[in-house]
């Protein structure tokens, strides 16, 4: 009785678990996809960081590295432009310039310099083109200066020369003369010095006494005798052109110190900018390995919580695979407690089987069950209709038998009888032989008449106490009252011993008959009150006899 209600609990077990395990890797997956978004975070992170490596701080460095390697061979390249004495080395050292800041700028292109960098690059080359032109100016100076110097050179030889020629007769003469002398030849040390002067202060102090000493020369030949004033001021006239003249060596010393000064000045100028752009290269390059650093920091910090978080992560994964495990195995326990009890409720023996599983056991088991209480069905069903006594039809086979022949259209369609048999005297073959010896002369009763009556269309069953009653499809009124007949024979030859009975020292019967005709409708009621009441007059006529219902009526009819 308490099967069902253990099978509906196990069920509903079973739902619960597999909903928790559902819960379960609901969870699993969903703390799959998280760590994988974290992951895939991360690595974009990465990415994001060896692209801006690969992409711009490495190129940035290895720039700054190549900017002041550029930026010192620049430096040189100026150094060659600034000391070049002749046009071909100027020219030379130009192209070599030119050349070193192509090269930067070429270098500055692949680099997203801000407008800064560009803005200083063409300032440079700007101020290098000034300070080439400055230098060109500064050597065709140098070249006039060297010029007059050749020329100064010349005058002084010539000065020599007319001094030989024209050596003085008297006292007079040759004290004038070597007045003139001593005058031109400090004149002269004075020129030389103008070369060498490279101070502006300097050249005008220079200046100021080579003035008064072209005067000084001026006054001398002025006070010379003809004869010789011929002779010195043309030499006189000449050297005060070289000298004083507008492109004079003096005029064209100053343009040269000038233009020095103007040189160095810009040469300064040029070097602060080369070192203005090396250090902009190498704080754009700082720059961006400090973006860099920042971004790795960040990254590091996400990397340290992120570990703290995979490995709370991970630890939930386990502990819920263990969860997931053990609740795995309690329904796996489930399952077979399952199984053995079905087993244990079926009386088949256990086949053996080769189950896949668990669950293929249980089915299995469950199939035998089903077996089992199919059979157990089919037996409880034929005890139902069985009397146990005599191990012939009960009376519920029988009413059921006569209720389905009853309703039954097929059945309309023929004579069907209905034959009460009782047993005479039996309480007293009883009280004289014993209620076993009664089961025994019941039992015995029982197989006569299922040996005289059962087929495949009749039946005989037990009535009720030591009542029997057989349905007779198909037979009319008077082919019943034959089967009585037979029936009376059967239990004469069964020879049953009944010293107490009124009418004989054998056991009889008595029986009675009713018949339902083709077409007439009739019920159960109706039917087996004629037979009893057929019984009844049987009973009455003293026993031991058959009575057919018809014939009572017949016998009142006429
Ligand atoms: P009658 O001839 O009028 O039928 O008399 P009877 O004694 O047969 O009828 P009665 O109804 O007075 O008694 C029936 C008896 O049948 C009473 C009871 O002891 C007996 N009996 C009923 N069922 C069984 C049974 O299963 N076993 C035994 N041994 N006796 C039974
Ligand atoms: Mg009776
Ligand atoms: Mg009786």
């Amino acid at each position: 009785m308490n099967k069902p209600p253990l099978i509906k609990k196990t069920g509903y077990k079973q739902l619960s678990l597999i909903r928790k395990l559902a819960i379960l890797l609901l969870m699993v997956i969903v703390l799959f996809i998280g760590v994988g978004t974290l992951l895939q975070t991360r690595l974009e992170q990465t990415q994001s960081i060896l692209n801006d490596l690969t992409l711009s701080t490495i190129p940035a460095m290895t720039n700054a590295n190549q900017s002041a390697i550029k930026s010192s061979e620049l430096l040189s390249a100026l150094e060659l432009l600034t000391s070049s004495n002749t046009p071909v080395e100027r020219r030379i050292a130009e192209l070599e310039v030119n050349k070193k800041l192509n090269e930067i700028q070429q270098q500055a292109n692949k680099v997203s310099y801000r407008q800064n960098e560009f803005r200083l690059l063409k300032t440079i080359q700007e101020e290098m083109n000034n300070l080439n032109l400055l230098i060109d100016t500064k050597l065709d100076i140098a070249d006039q200066i060297t010029k007059k110097q050749k020329a100064l050179s010349e005058l002084k030889y010539k000065a020599d020369r007319a001094y030989k020629e024209n050596t003085g007769q008297t006292s007079l003469e040759k004290m004038q003369e070597a007045k003139w002398k001593i005058a031109f030849l400090e004149l002269m040390t004075l020129a030389y010095r103008i070369e060498d002067t490279i101070r502006l202060n300097e050249l005008r102090e220079i200046k100021h006494t080579i003035e008064l000493q072209l005067k000084n020369l001026e006054s001398i030949a002025e006070e010379t005798l003809p004869v010789l004033k011929t002779q010195v001021s043309p030499l006189n006239t000449a050297i005060d052109d070289l000298l004083m003249g507008d492109l004079g060596l003096l005029d064209s010393q100053e343009n040269y110190l000038k233009i020095i000064g103007r040189t160095r000045g810009r040469e300064h100028f040029i070097r602060n900018l080369i070192s203005d752009y090396s250090n902009l290269a190498n704080q754009f390059s700082l720059n961006k390995n400090t973006d860099l650093k920042d971004k790795i920091l960040t990254l590091s910090n996400g990397m340290y919580t992120q570990e703290a978080w995979f490995i709370s992560g991970f630890i939930l994964l386990a502990a819920m695979i263990c969860v997931i495990l053990a609740l795995y195995t309690h329904a796996i326990r489930r399952l077979r407690t399952l199984t053995r009890k079905i087993h244990n409720m079926t009386t088949e023996p256990i086949l053996s089987h080769s189950s896949k599983d668990e669950i293929d056991e249980l089915f299995h088991a469950f199939d035998q069950f089903s077996d089992t209480i199919n059979t157990q069905n089919q037996r409880l069903e034929t005890l139902s209709l069985t009397d146990s006594l005599t191990n012939i039809a009960n009376r519920r086979a029988f009413d059921r038998r006569l209720f389905y022949e009853l309703s039954n259209d097929r059945t309309l369609q023929i004579d069907l009888s209905v034959v009460l048999i009782d047993v005479d005297f039996f309480k007293q073959y009883n009280d004289t032989y014993g209620h076993v010896s009664g089961d025994e002369a019941l039992q015995k009763i029982a197989m006569m008449l299922s040996h005289t009556i059962q087929n495949s269309t009749n039946l005989i069953a037990r009535y009720g106490g030591e009542e029997f009653v057989a349905i007779l499809p198909n037979k009319t009124a008077k082919e019943s009252n034959l089967v009585a007949q037979n029936i009376m024979q059967a239990i004469r030859l069964a020879n049953i011993k009944h010293r107490m009975s009124e009418i004989s020292d054998r056991i009889t019967i008595s029986i009675g008959i009713a018949t339902r005709t083709k077409g007439e409708a009739s019920d159960i009621d109706t039917l087996m009150k004629k037979a009893d009441m057929a019984l009844y007059y049987s009973k009455n006529q003293g026993r031991n006899q058959s009575t057919n219902i018809d014939d009572i009526e017949e016998m009142k009819d006429n």
